[in-house]
């Protein structure tokens, strides 16, 4: 009887109770000690077998409660992932956010915030804009330039192709082609290196179109002379030019200014990828291997990769917003309202609707740490690269794939196969030393060291060296 006294929303997951508070205690107080940890071990997968024995049945009718539910967590479910911030975590593409935006992540999730529309999150797409403007300034961008944070460089890429393709239909229509304006031979092109990332390829499968790889010079950066002769033979059916600012398996960045160059002869979208490469444009070290960014049409660089953040952030950014807009914008009586103003909604520039502020990490880092102590941390990691580059060289039997030109050190080890590499990487893991995985290129069995992490230290990678 007494139920009807209580508030219509009385459920005990949405009151504010003493087991509420004991439940947010205990997730701050782990968040606390995990973010001011400075030896969380680099950890590695269990079999699922492992896990359902560890882990047991966790869903159940009546639930677990929190304590339990967080120790199974903590001392089962998490010890099975690996440490991706880990210092000698050397594979991938690492990642290392600041204490800061990891801290500013619980806050996101605090808030409630909803960061698809101005009406909604103004406060919240304010902030997120600075640190795109920000970006936009130090890629040379103009002013006008903008867009959005979206979850990866893989949507980060697809978002702009599809804007690519769209700003060329309009084109084709503005000089009076039918409806559904096609290019000449029915199919969109894409040109790119053939060392791209391979969401060029997933976007251009994803959006029904070709893509047209061209072989870069051996140094593996792709240049203007290249990629004219692909424009010349598929001529207007090329709706973008992807040039790549570091390459995820060697850090190498393709000629831009030279690739750029080529609008003065040819009509298309440049787009760079950045998603790795693109932070080293702050460091005055690397800087100048950028020049031509400031032509691009849309550029995008992951935060979560080398700019600090935590996952998962995609910096989307284009020269013309309205073009971003005029291709992703969705229509629905349900959003008239916010469709219908000229407010800036970060859901209009890019294929989403509702999104995660998921700049704003990167946001209160920026602002708590200022631009300087960025530039200074990227630039350890190219130090190092070059260092230890210089090691491998030096060394008997070592040899490098190519010289590094950012924070990614490709090389050999003389003599060894794939096996070797496999059973080296993986003995590494087991005994919690590094997680280096092996790689190859053209053919050849190698490994890599792709360094973004400021904690990563010239001894630990000699250490590593010294282990093959
Ligand atoms: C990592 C990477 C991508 C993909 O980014 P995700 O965030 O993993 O989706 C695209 N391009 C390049 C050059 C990359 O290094």
């Amino acid at each position: 009887m007494n139920a009807r006294h209580e508030p219509a929303s009385a459920n005990r997951m949405h009151t504010v109770s003493g087991e509420t508070e004991q439940i947010v205690d205990l997730v701050l107080d782990y968040s606390r000690r995990r973010i001011l940890s400075d030896d969380t071990p680099l950890d590695k997968p269990s079999t699922e077998a492992e896990l359902t024995r560890l882990a047991g049945r966790t869903i159940t009718e009546r639930g677990i409660g929190a304590t339990k539910a967080l120790s199974v967590f903590e001392h089962v479910l998490a010890p099975a992932c690996i440490t991706t911030d880990h210092p000698q975590y050397l594979s991938f593409i690492p990642t290392a956010p600041t204490k800061a935006a990891t801290a500013f992540d619980l806050v996101v999730s605090a808030s409630a915030l909803y960061g698809g529309s101005w009406l909604e999150g103004a406060g919240a797409v304010y902030a997120e804009n600075e640190v795109l403007s920000w970006l936009a300034h130090e890629f040379g961008l103009p002013a006008t330039s903008g867009g959005v944070f979206v979850q990866g460089g893989t949507l980060g890429n697809l978002s702009a192709l599809v804007a690519a393709r769209d700003h060329a239909r309009h084109v084709l229509a503005e000089s009076g082609a039918p409806d559904a304006p096609t290019p000449p031979g029915g199919r969109w092109k894409v040109v790119c290196s053939a060392e791209a990332h391979s969401s060029i390829a997933s976007a251009a499968r994803v959006m029904d179109v070709d893509v047209v790889p061209v072989k870069p010079a051996d140094d593996g950066m792709l240049r203007g002379d290249d990629v004219r002769a692909a424009l010349a033979e598929h001529g207007a059916s090329v709706f973008a030019v992807v040039a790549t600012a570091g390459s995820t398996n060697f850090g190498i960045v393709d000629d831009v200014a030279s690739i750029a160059a080529l609008k003065e002869d040819f009509d298309f979208w440049l787009h760079v990828d950045g998603a790795y490469g693109l932070a080293a444009m702050l460091s005055p070290l690397t800087r100048a291997r950028f020049a031509g960014v400031e032509h691009a049409d849309s550029v995008i660089v992951d935060p979560h990769k080398w700019l600090f953040a935590p996952f998962d952030a995609c910096a989307l950014i284009y020269r013309d917003p309205e073009a971003g807009r005029r291709a992703h914008t969705q229509h629905a009586e349900y959003l008239d309202t916010l469709t219908e103003t000229s407010e800036w909604s970060p859901s209009d520039y890019a294929a989403h609707l509702t999104r995660r502020a998921r700049g704003l990490p990167f946001w209160f880092s920026l602002a708590t740490y200022g631009g300087a102590a960025y530039r200074e941390a990227i630039g350890h990691s190219i130090t190092l690269a070059a260092d230890i580059a210089r090691e491998i060289e030096s060394r008997e039997g070592f040899s490098l794939v190519r010289d590094p030109q950012l924070s990614v050190v490709v090389f050999e080890r003389e003599g060894w196969t794939k096996a070797d590499y496999n059973a080296w990487s993986a003995r590494l893991l087991d005994e919690q030393r590094a997680f280096v995985t092996p790689s190859s290129h053209g053919g050849r069995p190698n490994t890599r060291f792709a360094i973004v992490s400021p904690n990563t230290t010239f001894e630990q990678l000699v250490a590593i060296l010294d282990t093959m």
